[in-house]
């Protein structure tokens, strides 16, 4: 090994020590669900994204063990060439389906849909405007274009709709407007309706990053198109099985000829192994669940209306979450690092959000709560949020 590098790598793991960003993940020894077992010990969870359960629910389970049964463990090539197996064209047209779609692609990741489909839809020259708190994965994806780059602040529309009549100006190409649809670190969600009205006045394409709102919001938990009611207004409408759904792989829906498009220019979907039958099959019972049923979304905004009324019947201010992300605000990031640490000691897991990833004054802990959550977890939960909220002096 090179032992220049091995210097220069050990320093930048030091600088990251010294501002307490050094990710020392934690493991767990369970399924992940709402009481799993955390290094040893048994905890209530608190920061998966899980939110329906189904990540170890029997329907997918019992899906997926059928499935390596009867097609195997792998899937033996990329998707264009022989990685497509009957169950990966069922998935898409399950995703289309619930999707209210004329017709749906599947990837390997959320991350690879964003990172994929975007340089695919953008040519040089061509305008992207995506709202400051953007996704990563979103952020990377527009890195790989050569289209200009506009951003507005946190779902500020004027300012949308400013930066629209700029490209305008100055981009002949396609306008695209790219947002997440819930966003992950208030949980609060994208005015959505407000950005369609703003791009169909003005000619621009729509792009929504639904990740956290998939299984969550709208009907049977369609997402963010749906409980806006805008089906067949918005251009792209993106998300993940990697939360809600329980298992993993990114979902676009679209036109058929967007779908087709989409299906022959991503190079994350090109030119990567496909998903073996395990996941895809699981993937799909998810869904059918769904439609099936919405007790387990029903379940998850009921334990989310109980949860925030508690916490702030408490004192604690919850910020701007409108779903089952829920900030437990600290402001201070001391504070919030120590909180976390003594709710793992009291046997809750829930972590710190702390500059970088939110604005100084702005730390907090992030708890997410799930359908899988029952009421004495929940009350065990706020329980212990509480006391250690008095030490703090966040509640008095
Ligand atoms: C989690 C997340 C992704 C990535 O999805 P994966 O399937 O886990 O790669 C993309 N966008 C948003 C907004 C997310 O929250």
């Amino acid at each position: 090994m090179n032992q220049q590098l091995v210097a220069e790598l050990n320093q930048e793991l030091e600088k990251l020590k010294d501002q307490n960003l050094l990710w020392n993940p934690k493991t767990l020894n369970s399924p992940s669900c709402a009481k799993p077992v955390i290094e040893g010990k048994k905890m209530v969870m608190l920061c998966s994204n899980n939110y329906l359960g189904l990540a170890n629910h029997p329907a997918l389970k019992e899906a997926a063990i059928k499935a390596v049964e009867e097609y195997g463990a792998g899937s033996g090539s990329v998707r264009p060439i022989a990685g497509t197996m009957d169950l990966h064209v069922k998935l898409e047209e399950t995703i289309a389906r619930f999707k209210d779609a004329e017709a749906s692609l599947y990837y390997n990741t959320g991350f690879t849909a964003n990172s994929g489909a975007i340089p695919a839809l953008l040519r040089p020259g061509d305008a992207v405007i995506s709202d400051e708190l953007n996704h990563g994965s979103i952020i990377d994806g527009v890195r790989l274009t050569k289209a200009d780059r506009y951003i507005y602040r946190h779902k500020n529309m004027e300012e949308l709709e400013a930066r629209l009549k700029e490209a305008k100006e100055k981009n002949p190409g396609r306008i695209l407007i790219i947002t997440d649809g819930v966003f992950s670190m208030d949980g609060d969600i994208a005015p959505l309706d407000r950005i369609v009205e703003l791009a169909e006045q003005h000619g621009a394409v729509t792009y929504v990053d639904d990740a956290h709102g998939d299984g969550v919001l709208g009907e049977h938990g369609k997402g963010i198109v749906n409980h806006f009611k805008l089906e067949g207004r918005v251009d792209f409408d993106m998300g993940t099985f990697s939360k809600a759904f329980g298992t993993m792989g990114g979902h676009i829906s679209s036109s058929r000829t967007a779908i087709d498009y989409l299906l022959n220019k991503s190079r994350t979907w090109l030119l990567t192994g496909s998903h073996g039958p395990a996941t895809v099959a699981a993937s799909t019972a998810a869904l059918e669940l769904l439609i099936k049923g919405d007790e387990l979304v029903k379940r998850l905004w009921e334990n989310t209306d109980y949860y925030k009324r508690r916490l702030r019947e408490l004192g604690f201010d919850t910020g701007e979450s409108e779903t089952p992300i829920t900030p437990v605000m600290t402001y201070d990031s001391g504070k919030a690092r120590s909180m976390s640490q003594m709710l793992f000691e009291e046997g809750v897991y829930a972590l710190p959000i702390v500059y970088p990833m939110v604005a100084k004054d702005r730390a907090r802990i992030r708890t997410m709560i799930t359908a899988e959550h029952s009421p004495e977890e929940l009350d065990f939960a706020i329980e212990k949020i509480g006391s250690v909220g008095r030490k703090l002096e966040l509640i008095s």
